[in-house]
């Protein structure tokens, strides 16, 4: 029996050949076939004669065979088969290039529907490669609104369209619906039967706009109720509730005094601690270098002042490590005692870490996804932290705080992101804004360039390191997809091209993220403690690490790089007084305008609003960043009437089934099961 996990080989038009190469496109079961959305149609309803045909148009004409088509090898691999159509206004003149076949499909005296843009002069217009069906058997391809999928080698269209809708037949009756049924009705949307047929093969632009709705609102409802079902999760929760610290001992043990916004985000950090209400859910955003680390500080603080633990997640090992000396600075003179839990560690020191974490002997613990770890359990844990937080998923969040009681959950994030993703990644958290740098920061003077500049940029970076500055360069990007070990070459090669060819008096280090640890840590040390005056890097330095003498920040192929990872890179410098700088080298014309944006401005926000626009959401903040699922119809930048319907929908029907019991959510409960593992149990 077929049902909507069936796999695809199973449906007429692929078999099993074809399997792989729509497994490509990701689609392995009748679901993903049917829910593999056309991304743009073509209205092929209009019919012409062939005396109105207009080169350089799409044409959609019915004409009558009117000599054998002939077949032509022009020259080795490549062959041709001409014939001529008529109709009453005029003949037509057709090819097809390397496609023999035709030539016996196609039969004199036979009258078809041809479809394609016109060439030709006005009088004897031609049609190259059209699309065709028999006129007494058209309707498939041609005299209705066609679909236009995503394709992938060894799939065309038309594979496609018969797949799909032979996908359809075969779900029959049983097409996935989540929407429990009143909201549906209360939101005035199709059944999904009519949205599944209708936003493949429309039958005309209303039913297609009906039935984008209805699946754009479903996908956004399915996620808002998931999101919300976390959230009230946690409400019905009580927090750990803790004492207000001492805040001025903390303030007086800091080297600088906090900055208004930063104080403010204290305060709220430890009204949630200390209010005992629900525990805690929020987010630290604030752009590079706005001082976020000493928020989360704080927040340890006054979980250790009560008497609790806390632990800090990091993305990568060099931002862990980093995370660690700078909390150590600021809290061991008050007291506390700070841990690292990295994958690397020796398994002796991870045992004895271990230890100390359960013992309750070590107070705040920085760490990566090693925190993650079966082992790691804590005496008392009060606080979890997530630093750079796009970089994990919701579900390495819930991970961590599952580590606890009910914890209180701190996160921090640079990554500015527009309103409509906000609403969506951080629905279930408060936001706390840090919209102020540390006084003293200057702009960093960004200048995008081509090649011609090169030997200027490297005098320049000369001047700086004499002056006392350092250098990032981040390395030239090599294919995607390419290994570890070319990569790494890639690394190499150009650290050395800089050191022999360019720099031979300067100290050129490099790191790169499949080196060994222990490489890596040592070639961050030696350029933290200005042993190297350039640090040649992949991106592993994107987020967060902080260097203050660093005055210089160099990108190759710039335009290979989006804005906002641009502009987390650019933060890398100007972080401790000096004047700095960033160059970005390009020599895409395309690019430019991209670039410039960057040059203009330093604002965070106005940047990843630009990128949205430029890049659209999924490149922006692919599935994977923020471990939310693939939005498969839904836009994130374009559909905020309908996410905010959808979200009040959602947050209703909660409070009539919060647990998704009533047997018309069973559904959307086993849907949201599949797409969130850890948001029910
Ligand atoms: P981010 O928000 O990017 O995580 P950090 O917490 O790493 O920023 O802080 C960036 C730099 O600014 C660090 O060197 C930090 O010591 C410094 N800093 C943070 N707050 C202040 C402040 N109030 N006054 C001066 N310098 C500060
Ligand atoms: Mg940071």
């Amino acid at each position: 029996m077929t049902n909507l996990d069936t796999p695809v080989q199973f449906i007429k038009g692929v078999g099993e050949k074809r399997a792989g190469a729509f497994k490509k496109l990701g689609i392995e079961t009748l679901f993903d076939l049917i829910s593999h959305f056309p991304r743009a149609y073509e209205d092929r309803r209009r019919f012409v004669t062939i005396g109105q045909i207009q080169p350089g148009e799409q044409a959609l004409i019915r004409a009558v065979v009117a000599n054998s088509p002939r077949l032509r090898a022009i020259r080795r691999g490549l062959d041709l088969v001409e014939l001529d159509a008529v109709d009453d206004t005029g003949r037509l003149h057709i090819t097809f290039f390397n496609q023999p076949y035709v030539r016996g499909t196609l039969r004199l005296g036979g009258e078809y529907v041809f479809y394609g843009k016109a060439d030709g002069t006005q009088g004897r217009p031609a049609l190259t490669n059209p699309i065709f069906e028999r006129a007494d058997a058209a309707g498939r391809l041609t005299g209705r609104i066609v679909p236009i999928y995503r394709l992938t080698a060894g799939l065309s269209q038309t594979v496609l369209i018969n797949a799909v809708s032979q996908g359809l037949s075969a779900c029959d009756e049983v097409f996935p619906d989540y929407l429990p049924g009143g909201v549906r009705l209360a939101a005035q949307l199709s059944v999904a039967r009519f949205a599944y047929h209708n936003i493949h093969f429309p039958q005309d632009e209303a039913a297609l706009s009906s039935a984008r709705k209805r699946l754009i609102f479903e996908e956004l409802f399915v996620l808002s109720a998931a999101l919300g079902r976390m959230r009230s999760r946690r409400s019905q929760e009580t927090g750990i509730p803790l004492t207000p610290p001492d805040l001025a001992r903390f303030e007086e043990a800091l080297p600088f005094p906090l900055t208004n916004a930063q104080r403010r985000a204290v305060k709220e950090v430890t009204s949630d601690l200390c209010g005992g209400g629900a525990p805690m859910s929020r987010l630290i955003q604030g752009d590079v270098g706005s001082g976020k680390t000493v928020v989360a500080a704080a927040a340890a603080w006054t979980a250790f002042s009560s008497g609790y633990q806390s632990a800090m997640m990091a993305p990568t090992e060099i931002l862990a490590v980093q995370h660690y000396k700078t909390l150590t600075g600021l809290l061991a003179p008050l007291g506390m005692r700070v841990g690292l839990l990295t994958g690397s560690l020796p398994a002796k020191e991870k045992r004895a870490l271990y230890t100390s974490l359960e013992t309750g002997y070590c107070h705040l613990v920085v760490g990566t996804h090693a925190l993650l770890s079966g082992p790691v359990a804590f005496q008392n844990p009060a606080l979890f932290i997530t630093d750079e937080q796009h970089r994990f998923g919701v579900e390495q969040r819930a991970a961590l705080t599952e580590k606890g009681q009910s914890p209180h959950v701190l996160v921090m994030s640079a990554t500015p992101i527009p309103r409509t993703l906000a609403l969506i990644l951080y629905g279930d958290l408060d936001i706390s804004l840090i919209d102020e740098l540390p006084p003293g920061r200057q702009s960093v003077d960004t200048f995008a360039v081509g090649a011609s500049m090169r030997a200027r940029i490297m005098a320049f970076t000369r001047k700086l390191v004499k002056e006392g500055r350092q250098a990032y360069f981040i390395c030239p990007m090599v294919e995607e997809g390419a290994d570890s070990a070319s990569q790494l070459k890639a690394v190499r090669a150009y650290a050395d091209e800089l050191q022999t060819r360019v720099f031979p008096e300067l100290r050129v280090g490099f790191v790169h993220g499949k080196m060994k640890v222990r490489e890596k840590q040592a070639a961050m040390a030696a350029f933290e403690a200005g042993e190297t005056d350039i640090l040649v890097s992949t991106t592993v330095i994107e987020v967060g690490v902080d260097v203050p003498n660093a005055a210089l920040m160099v990108v190759e192929n710039a335009e290979r790089f989006g804005l906002s990872q641009l502009h987390q890179l650019r933060g890398r410098v100007g972080r401790g007084g000096y004047k700095s700088y960033c160059v970005l080298f390009s020599e895409s014309a395309d690019a430019a305008d991209r670039l410039k944006i960057l040059c203009d401005t330093g604002d965070g926000f106005a940047i990843a609003r630009e990128d949205l626009r430029l890049r659209g959401p999924g490149d922006f903040f692919g599935a994977r960043q923020h471990g939310l699922p693939e939005l498969k119809i839904a836009d994130l930048s374009d559909d905020i009437t309908l996410l905010r319907e959808a979200q009040a929908a959602a947050e209703d029907y909660l409070k009539q089934d919060p647990a998704l019991q009533k047997p018309e959510a069973q559904a959307l409960r086993q849907r949201i099961n599949t797409l969130f593992r850890f948001v029910t149990d």
